[in-house]
């Protein structure tokens, strides 16, 4: 099958959403971003306009060709066309279960769905369709646009022509690929979960605060950022989503959220994009680039 300028949807216009519309419209993709939200919706297109002009120094992407190649919808029915699907909404199993339900009755039977999720097993996500063998995991790193790898996940129920189009597709991007087997969290987050958590309980133990805990990551093992700065950039709510999808899934009760973690999600502290989590971000807005007038294609 042929991958390239597949017409490509994208489910989810948050961080993850917008981010992986970035990579596919940037690789010559026609992309569709459904969000029923129309705050997320209202916003994309300026966010996607601010994080590719800010790609374009980096890898010369051009804000306004990459702008054109996507249109804003509502509702998924505007799916109905593509080859393949990437869900990029909240860690929820629930919601994410009735995405692809829908998804199974509103795409044509080839079409590929890749879930962009941190930790539910693909095995259950292909369960719930009617293709299990063209369910795939394709866990796009953040921000999207400037990491080069990917995490693929394969179920047992992945067939090989599918994992195959997959990686076709993501050379494409200009994106390498590390395979790996199915399970809660798969390799990244069954391990930088426990992490994040496990620093946490560190800070409310007060053996180091949070600036000391990434210190000791970046100094003494040579990590580019420690685990609660990268917390604050998943967003602290997406990492008590993940712990708990990780909770339910393995049944470890060593991924219940400290409360040091669960307090800051319930204060609206939730990292980066709040301006706030375990570290401040006072000029968070100062990496808006604002949009010139208009504002994106909605269908
Ligand atoms: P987010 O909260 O920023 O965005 C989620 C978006 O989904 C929101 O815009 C919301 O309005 C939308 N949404 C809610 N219900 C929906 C529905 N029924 N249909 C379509 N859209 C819906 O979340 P995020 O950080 O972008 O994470 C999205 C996914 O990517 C999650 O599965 C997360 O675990 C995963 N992920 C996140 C990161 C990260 O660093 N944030 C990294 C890798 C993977």
């Amino acid at each position: 099958m042929d991958t390239a300028g597949a017409p490509v949807g994208i489910v989810g216009a948050g961080t993850m959403g917008v981010g992986v519309a970035q990579c596919f419209a940037a690789g010559g993709h026609p992309v569709v971003v459904v969000d029923p939200d129309p705050a997320a919706r209202g916003s994309g297109p300026e966010r996607l306009y601010s994080w590719t002009r800010a790609t374009r120094l980096l890898r010369g992407q051009h804000a306004s060709i990459v702008e054109q190649r996507v249109v804003w919808a509502a509702d998924p029915a505007a799916l109905s066309g593509v080859r393949l699907v990437v869900d990029c909404a909240p860690e929820r199993v629930p919601v994410k279960e009735e995405i692809f339900r829908r998804l199974d009755r509103v795409c044509p039977a080839d079409t590929v769905f890749a879930s962009c999720t941190s930790a539910i097993p693909i095995n259950h996500l292909g369960s719930v369709t009617g293709r299990p063998e063209r369910v795939i995991g394709t866990h796009f790193m953040n921000p999207a646009p400037l990491k080069d790898t990917v995490e693929v996940a394969t179920s047992p129920a992945t067939a090989d022509r599918t994992v195959q189009w997959i990686l076709d597709i993501l050379a494409g991007l200009g994106k390498k690929a590390v395979v790996v087997g199915d399970g809660p969290g798969f390799v990244s987050n069954r391990v930088l979960m426990l992490t994040v958590n496990e620093a946490a309980a560190v800070v409310e133990a007060g053996t180091a605060d949070a600036a000391t805990v990434d210190r000791v990551f970046q100094d003494c093992l040579g990590h580019a950022t420690g685990p609660l700065r990268t917390a604050d950039l998943i967003g602290l709510d997406t990492v008590v989503d993940t712990l708990a999808v990780l909770g339910q899934f393995t049944g470890d009760a060593r991924f219940r959220p400290t409360p040091l973690l669960a307090r800051l999600v319930a204060e609206g502290n939730v990292g980066r994009k709040a301006g706030q989590g375990f570290h401040s971000y006072p000029s968070n807005r100062s990496l808006v680039i604002p949009r010139p007038a208009g504002a994106g294609t909605h269908v």
